[in-house]
């Protein structure tokens, strides 16, 4: 039995997460080029051809710019709640009706042997989901592109084997950076994006040091440093008693660079 994630990308620049089982083949989002998502994938030896389908979190385009491409060109279908999908009309070019494919936020769905769950996040888009994914016992979530995370979320992602999850900012460097004001604040909202500092504390509170893969994802290139964000993270999940390096994995994914393949 296979269960695997691989984060393709992750940042406002692209985001495009792999996920297969046994039986299917999905992107969880395909916010870069498809060529670029195509070559990503070959990069873990997967051919595009075999993607089965496409899940979108959210309309933001680096989410969906080649979402619309790849299916287009391999037939893929794509699921998104209805309004994403009024809000990505006209993003993502025409598409065959058969590949239009709708789901509900907070209503589990099956693509044969993977059950996926949409979950509501807060951010600035029209509907914009995270998702938990089963197959047999096993869960991943991702959750990025929120400004909080609430009890209700926690609990929903809990108990999961891998979580991708924001750590968007440092919050010192977005205030003294060169965002308008404007911009910063949308940032730093209740619909803005996770900071290092809020990704820990979310971190501290769910996880339970049995070997869970966490992996810190949507880093802002201009308000975050890699390690910065690894290290604010590690610091709040040792102060609960987790060891980062024994208890649990705790990495990073990046822009337009595959991770390591997590089995599960
Ligand atoms: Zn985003
Ligand atoms: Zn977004």
């Amino acid at each position: 039995m296979a269960f695997k994630f691989c984060s393709l990308s992750s940042g406002s620049s692209g985001n495009c997460q792999y996920i297969e089982t046994d039986n299917i083949r999905v992107l969880v989002d395909a916010g870069l080029s498809g060529k670029k998502i195509e070559n990503l994938l070959l990069d873990i030896g997967v051919d595009a051809e075999t993607i089965d389908y496409i899940l979108i979190t959210h309309e933001h385009r680096d989410h969906i710019k080649g979402a619309g491409i790849l299916s287009r060109r391999y037939d893929i279908p794509i699921w998104a709640n209805e309004k994403t999908w009024t809000s990505m009309e006209g993003l993502v070019g025409e598409l065959k009706e058969k590949n239009i494919k709708i789901f509900n936020t907070e209503k589990n769905f099956q693509l044969k042997d993977l059950n996926i769950y949409p979950f509501q996040i807060f951010h600035d888009a029209i509907e914009p989901v995270g998702f938990c994914l089963y197959n047999n016992n096993t869960k991943i979530s991702i959750i990025t592109d929120t400004g909080i995370v609430n009890n209700d979320i926690k609990s929903k992602i809990k108990d999961s084997s891998l979580y991708l999850i924001e750590s968007n900012h440092d919050v010192e460097m977005l205030k003294v950076g060169r965002y308008p004001w404007n911009l910063k604040k949308r940032i730093m909202s209740s619909q803005g994006h996770l900071s290092n500092e809020q990704s820990g504390k979310v971190l501290s509170d769910i996880i339970s040091g049995n070997g869970e893969v966490v992996l810190l994802g949507h880093l802002s290139q201009e308000n975050n440093f890699p390690l910065l964000a690894y290290e604010t993270v590690k610091n709040i999940i040792e102060g609960i008693g987790v060891n980062v390096h024994k208890d649990i994995t705790l990495e990073l994914t990046h822009r337009e660079k595959v991770t390591k393949v997590y089995n599960f």
